[in-house]
């Protein structure tokens, strides 16, 4: 065990072209860092520096600070050496000070969800020694504001008090501008950042009552064990469950020497994109700051320039900067900076190519000089997602498959949110214009604090600007607008990521947090009025806007052909009603996998036969009662058979326990008891005597067929007529029926004999016929046990995995909410099974019932038709089990075909 851990490699090397790690190491080195190193060996100018590795992060969590410590101390000195060498500096020396940056990454990128410290080894000899380095006082002095600044917040803990306030430096900093009456940082003396220098440490003391901690040794450790530590803070929790990352993976540190892009005019700092990241056009874009560093540009601080001169005309247009404005106050890198520019733009090209996908950079110019930060697979949208998958393969970049794999899956699901209405849009009152950060529609009313998001069942989260913090309100708003920040704004990046219609920037919007309100040109907003926003546009409208659907269309239309060429199983819906199977089919599903029949009984007309069936004392009273009730269903399944003509389409039996249909309330109770001219006591009678301890495990089912078989009688009659009707119009029908809740073969074939009998008359009396098939759903354990018997009599077999899961796990659906939730956050449940198939458990009952059902009738159709049936993971089960088709609800059909093409993919590979 020993040697074990003294073996361990922790510390890796990169910097001056040369590195330890490489781009394949984002376990052990995290993203960041695995890039980092790649980047420096393949020549990419990189700030030296070393990483400390993920599992130093998990032997923190479970080992304590001390022992890290005690483990990394040889190698961390020595890394420190090499830095030195490289820079020509020292670490901690008063004349010649090398400054570091301590930045977090996990293996998958987070932005901004965890924590960096920049300027890191500056103390108040230090500060003096950069002063006379540089022969820049001013430079110095805002560095190490800075640098109070995040090791105040990062390691020391000063963060605002409350949601109003703001944060404890930024307090300072405002009360000084104010008191010397300027406006933007870059205004502040070199006396004014003496002052603000001291105030913070001031601050500092007061509110921890240390003072700020002055070796940089002390520093570096306390900035390397707060990165470890920001991997459970709140924000990171949240992502990582948003995302299901398993909370054992750790954050790798990185160590860096500092490059400064706020050394003066011939500095400064950026963000840029190999493609658009909101559309995915094929544009080099990205903002920049003169003078500043970090993360300015993200926080929006000042209002940022674009890299390119495309990107500026662009911008200005929306931002309503006149030409000779976005000259003098704006201009593009590409025309302040040309020589600079093109390097970059080298770079740019050298990485996409390298990485063959969209990236997503970080820049520093520090007095002329050009230093990549960062790079990574940059977050997209899912239209930029499928436009730069499409875009790739046509470049001949990547082939069919590969793009094909390039697609998340659910994220798709961005693509068919409604759109705005054209009409509806022409009509619309604009407010003013921001930009358009993500594309999308959102109506909501407007709240102004992410934890408060939830105030109303829609709402536009309306901010100056967004941080970190603000994640999960983010997530759970319809759209997010900001009066600061721009294209690359943490508001705009995140939206991105979430495929969340976003406009940022809107310099228009006053928003005054105190009284909850926003002023835009004249008019004011409060708390709760609603606004809408066009993320494509950048436009914020007045009111609440129509919205349409969307359609399979462009690029997304191409990559939805291609999933059917590789697809081996074909998609059906899940669709009650025509409407749906048109929406389903216009999405390609291949038929429909599950109609139920009961939604059907639910209509005002309809409910009141429906109850006058189950209260019937006779059997020729609920035939009398089911007479009323067959041309209603046979027209709903003539409207059903004819949206889905040509397709086959499986029709469940009644399902639900009776005591659904039944009425609750006396005064419907009494209606009824004068409807059917019966006494009020004996409507109470028997809805108390459909009452049941647990409905789910009761009179439901075929179990309702078994008892009550004229039920069956005329939902098959209804079936097949409309099948004989359409086909009488030339429309053809392939109906399905299938027999829910089957648990003994004997309950099957008595339901079979009442479906071919019904089935013969009708087509005696009709003088004509229609194929159609009898099957049965697999849900109850023992059905997949005796699938071989079942199997039999059966021509299909569909696997109702809700109630198989309900049953396999003893959970019941509607009650589970109690624990799972705790199950969840403790790790004993790692996925909710009623959203993702528990392949390991309910599964085996899966593969054991197509197994033995094919044993006995090889040509077995199988499918499955749970929630499960669109979720992509649980699609690619179902690949490899060898159904013939999932079935799932038709906004899922995209999703479900995109997996099922990917699980044929991989499969083969
Ligand atoms: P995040 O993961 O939130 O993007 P980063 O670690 O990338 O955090 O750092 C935050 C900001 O600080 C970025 O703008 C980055 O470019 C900048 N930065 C990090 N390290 C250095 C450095 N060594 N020199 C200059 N700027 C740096
Ligand atoms: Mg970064
Ligand atoms: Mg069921």
């Amino acid at each position: 065990m020993e040697t074990l851990t003294e073996i361990k490699k922790r510390v890796f090397l990169f910097g001056d072209k040369k590195a330890e790690g490489n781009s394949k190491m984002k376990n052990l080195l995290g993203g960041k860092g695995a890039n980092l190193a790649e980047m420096s060996a393949i020549g990419i100018p990189v700030p030296p520096g070393f990483t400390i590795t993920t599992e130093v992060c998990t032997e923190y969590n479970t080992l304590g600070k001390d022992i890290v410590i005690d483990q990394l101390k040889e190698d961390v000195q020595s890394a420190i050496k090499a830095i030195e060498k490289t820079m020509g500096s020292k670490f901690g020396d008063a004349e010649n000070p090398l400054l570091i940056s301590v930045r977090s990454g996990a293996r998958v990128s987070m932005p901004g969800m965890m924590d960096t410290v920049l300027n890191l080894g500056l103390n108040d000899e230090s500060v003096l020694g950069l002063v006379k380095k540089t022969d820049n006082e001013r430079f110095a002095w805002d560095s190490y504001r800075r640098f109070i600044q995040m090791y105040g917040g990062v390691v020391l803990g000063m963060k605002p008090h409350t949601k109003e306030d703001i944060d404890p430096f930024e307090e300072i900093m405002e009360h000084l501008k104010d008191k010397r009456k300027i406006e933007l940082d870059t205004e502040f003396t070199i006396q004014d950042l003496q002052d603000l220098v001291y105030d913070f440490k001031d601050a500092v003391k007061k509110r921890t009552g240390h003072d700020f901690p002055t070796d940089p040794w002390d520093q570096l450790w306390g900035a390397v064990m707060a990165v470890f530590d920001s991997w459970n803070g709140d924000r990171a929790i949240y992502y990582r469950k948003m995302h299901n990352y398993p909370s054992d993976w750790g954050t790798a540190v990185n160590v860096q020497a500092m490059v400064y892009g706020n050394m003066g005019t011939n500095s400064g700092t950026g963000v840029c994109f190999t493609r658009d990241a909101a559309t995915g056009e094929n544009v080099f874009n990205g903002e920049y700051l003169i003078n500043a560093q970090g993360e300015d540009v993200v926080a929006g601080v000042r209002t940022p320039q674009q890299i390119t001169k495309l990107g500026s005309e662009r911008w200005a247009k929306l931002a309503k900067v006149e030409e000779a404005d976005r000259i003098e106050k704006y201009p593009s890198l590409e025309e302040l900076m040309p020589s600079m520019y093109k390097e970059l733009n080298g770079y740019q090209q050298k990485l996409e190519s390298h990485y063959s996908d969209m990236q997503d950079m970080e820049f520093t110019i520090q007095d002329g000089k050009l230093w990549i930060l960062q790079t990574r697979t940059g977050k997209r949208t899912g239209a930029a997602m499928v436009k730069i998958a499409m875009d790739f393969l046509k470049e001949g970049i990547i082939d069919e498959k590969e793009a094909l794999l390039r697609i998340e899956p659910n994220k798709l699901d961005e693509l068919l949110h409604p759109v705005f209405d054209t009409n509806a849009l022409k009509k619309a009152h604009v407010l003013a214009q921001g930009l358009p950060a993500s594309p999308g529609a959102a109506t909501g009313q407007i709240v102004f604090f992410a934890d408060e998001a939830k105030k109303f069942k829609n709402t536009i989260l309306t901010r100056i600007e967004t941080s970190p913090e603000d994640l999960e309100g983010m997530n759970i708003a319809k759209g997010i607008l900001t009066a600061r920040g721009g294209m690359t704004s943490h508001a705009a990046v995140v939206a991105r990521g979430m495929g969340k219609c976003c406009v940022s920037g809107a310099g228009a919007l006053k928003i005054d947090y105190k009284n909850r309100l926003l002023r835009v040109n004249g008019k004011e907003f409060h708390e709760g009025d609603w606004i809408s926003l066009n993320g494509s546009t950048g436009n914020i409208i007045e009111g609440k806007v129509a919205t349409m659907e969307p359609e399979l269309s462009g690029e997304f239309g191409e990559i939805m052909e291609l999933t059917d060429k590789y697809r081996t199983m074909d998609v059906r819906t899940n669709a009650d009603t025509p409407k749906d199977a048109r929406i389903a089919r216009n999405f390609g599903a291949k038929g429909i996998g599950l109609t139920r029949t009961e939604h059907m009984f639910f209509e005002v007309d309809r409910i009141k036969a429906m109850r006058e069936m189950i209260l019937a004392d006779t059997v020729k009273g609920r035939k009398h009662a089911l007479e009323e009730l067959l041309p209603m269903q046979r027209s709903d399944f003539e409207g059903i058979f004819e949206a889905m003509q040509g397709l086959p389409v499986t029709v469940r039996l009644l399902d639900p326990p009776l005591h659904e249909f039944v009425p609750h309330q006396l005064a419907t109770q009494k209606e009824l008891a004068e409807d059917m001219h019966i006494s009020l006591a004996a409507v109470k009678n028997k809805v108390a005597e459909l009452e049941e301890f647990n409905p789910m495990l009761g009179h439901r089912g075929c179990r309702l067929g078994n008892t009550y078989p004229e039920i069956t009688e005329m939902q098959t009659r209804a079936i097949i007529e409309a099948a004989l009707n359409l086909k009488e119009k030339g429309i053809l029908a392939f109906p399905e029926i299938m027999v829910p809740l089957v648990g003994t073969t004997n309950e099957f074939i008595e339901q079979k004999k009442v479906i071919t009998a019904t089935a013969d008359t009708v087509f005696k009396e009709r003088n004509d016929s229609i194929d159609y098939s009898v099957g049965t759903m697999i849900e109850i354990p023992r059905a997949a046990l005796m699938a071989d018997k079942i199997a039999e009599h059966a021509d299909f077999f569909s696997f109702g995995t809700n109630d198989l899961t309900q049953m396999t796990m003893g959970y019941s659906r509607d009650d589970a909410g109690k624990f799972l939730n705790v199950y969840l956050e403790k790790g004993i449940l790692t996925q909710d099974p009623f959203e993702v198939l528990d392949q390991e458990g309910v599964g085996q009952l899966v593969e054991m019932g197509t197994q033995r059902g094919r044993s006995t009738k090889p040509n077995l159709k199988v499918g499955i038709c749970g929630e499960h049936g669109g979720e992509p993971s649980s699609v690619e089960f179902c690949h490899k089990t060898g159904m013939n088709y999932v079935s799932c609800s038709p906004f899922r059909v995209p999703i479900a075909r995109l997996a099922a093409a990917q699980a044929a993919i991989k499969a083969k590979a």
